[in-house]
């Protein structure tokens, strides 16, 4: 079977740019320094240092890659950044390494049976790095790699040449070519070789080999780049994630699914053959597999069978590090009878790394609502921004960070003016409008006779 990888960039892009949030935007990385020490405020990320230090230990093992087959939990109150967290932890993983968030809700609604979806899931945060060659253009700099052995009498050393980008090559040429540090060597040019010095001289395409041999004495081997070689190939590397392979290579999907996401229930023989085809890939330092980031949010909606099945997977050789996030207590697991720490089953539980999220301070809060007003360009009065935060601390960040867009939106109806400024009134006006959950749940018992209840019964008030 030949597997296809398709063009990594269009298709790994459009499938990243699916799971942006916007709610996280200001999220630019976890906020360490060089040592992994949380920052109080930095890359959108702030306070939560004791969850953001065990965070950067995790990103350290991800870069490492000690970490794949182990299950993370994030376990905190709402809107303490459990999600913010993941997002920091992608962010600062890079671009190359695969993330894939879900909400546990999405494996319910699918087309799909849930192990598919989860399947799906799994093997979209495994990235596949596919060293591939590729024609080398004349002329272009390359990499030369020199053995040194002299053959034969013809005073010939064997050039090897790779190609690279250009900071490899003249890291490479510093390191090894000494008279020829940043300059090209292109076909046809001769290069001499100081046997004792190993320094290597540039002698340009006219060099007269035969008569100019003895001249420069024995200790001097020469090298003439072979013109051929060097339209032979490059080495490029690209990574595509072993679900885009999977879709690719299903003969019932194809390669438009990928775009459409409409990409059905994938063939476990199509996924063997591709597993196989991936090892034998690695086995030949073709590729290498890089391990990414799953992350499922509101894990606790999961059931006992989704459990079993991430237990099961995380065992597989290609695992990612699976984060999931709950803000549930004990409570109970989701198909069975009974309760456990977050809903979660004690196997899955005893098997994951456990990272706690807290409430924040009001500065916190402050300082988040402040990074989140200016990621939506939207100018807050002190006074108003100091109310924000009085509802937020009372209420809930998101809360609060919501009533950013809806004041602005009041405030621009005020003034007749699009970058209006939100006042304190506007800010009133919008937390009259849009009820907390906290003010929700008292509107819903003082009116519980107007609303169908889970029977489907509802008291109709006839008037008389
Ligand atoms: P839930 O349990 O309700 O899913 P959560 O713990 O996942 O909540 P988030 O969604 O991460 O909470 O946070 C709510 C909002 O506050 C988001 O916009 C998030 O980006 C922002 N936020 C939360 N914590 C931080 C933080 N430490 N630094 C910067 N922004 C944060």
């Amino acid at each position: 079977m030949s597997i296809q990888t398709s063009d990594p960039n269009d298709v790994s892009e459009s499938i990243k740019s699916l799971s942006l949030i916007a709610a996280h935007s200001h999220i630019t990385g976890l906020g360490l320094d060089g040592n992994l020490q949380p920052l109080e405020s930095s890359n959108g990320m702030v306070g939560q240092l004791k969850a953001r230090r065990a965070a950067g230990v995790i990103l350290k093992m991800v870069q490492n890659g000690t970490i794949a087959g182990r299950a993370v939990l994030v376990a905190g109150p709402p809107s303490t950044g459990k999600t913010a967290l993941a997002m920091g932890l992608s962010k600062s993983l890079g671009s190359n390494v695969p993330f894939t968030a879900i909400a546990s809700s999405e494996i319910f609604s699918l087309e799909v049976s849930k192990t598919e979806a989860l399947t799906q899931a799994f093997r979209k945060s495994i990235g596949i790095r596919i060293k591939e060659e590729t024609e080398l253009i004349e002329g272009e700099v390359v990499e030369i790699q020199i053995d040194r052995s002299i053959t034969g009498g013809h005073k010939q050393g064997k050039l090897t040449i790779k190609t690279t980008d250009m900071e490899t090559i003249y890291e490479l040429g510093n390191k090894m070519i000494d008279g020829l540090t940043k300059e090209k060597v292109l076909a046809g040019d001769v290069i001499s070789i100081d046997k004792a010095s190993g320094k290597i001289t540039k002698l340009g395409r006219s060099f007269a080999r035969s008569r100019d041999y003895d001249a420069m004495g024995a200790d001097t081997k020469f090298v003439q780049c072979p013109e051929g070689e060097l339209q032979k190939r490059k080495t490029v590397v690209h990574t595509v994630s072993l679900h885009e392979i999977d879709v690719i290579n299903s003969r019932t999907q194809g390669f438009l699914a990928l775009f459409t996401g409409d990409t059905g229930e994938i063939r476990s023989e199509v996924r063997d053959q591709i597993n196989t085809k991936v090892a034998e890939w690695k086995e030949e330092g073709k590729a290498e597999i890089v391990p990414g980031v799953l992350f499922i949010d509101e894990v606790h909606m999961l059931d006992i069978e989704c459990f079993s099945f991430i237990n099961r997977a995380l065992e597989d050789e290609f695992a990612p590090i699976v984060i999931m996030a709950t803000n549930r207590g004990i409570s109970k697991t989701r198909g069975t009878n009974y309760k456990s720490p977050h809903g979660l089953p004690a196997d899955l539980l005893d098997r994951s790394i456990i990272i706690t999220t807290g409430s924040y301070s009001e500065q916190e809060i402050k300082t988040i609502l402040a990074i989140r007003a200016q990621e939506e360009e939207v100018e807050v009065a002190e006074d108003a921004m100091d109310l924000l935060t009085k509802i937020g601390t009372e209420t809930s960040l998101r809360y609060s960070s919501n009533l950013i867009s809806t004041s602005q939106q009041i405030a621009i109806r005020r003034s007749g003016d699009s970058s209006a400024k939100v006042e304190v009134a506007d800010i009133k006006r919008a937390y009259l409008l849009f009820l907390d959950s906290g003010r929700s749940v008292k509107f819903l018992q003082e009116n519980k006779s107007q609303y169908i209840d889970d029977e489907g019964k509802v008291e109709i008030s006839t008037g008389r």
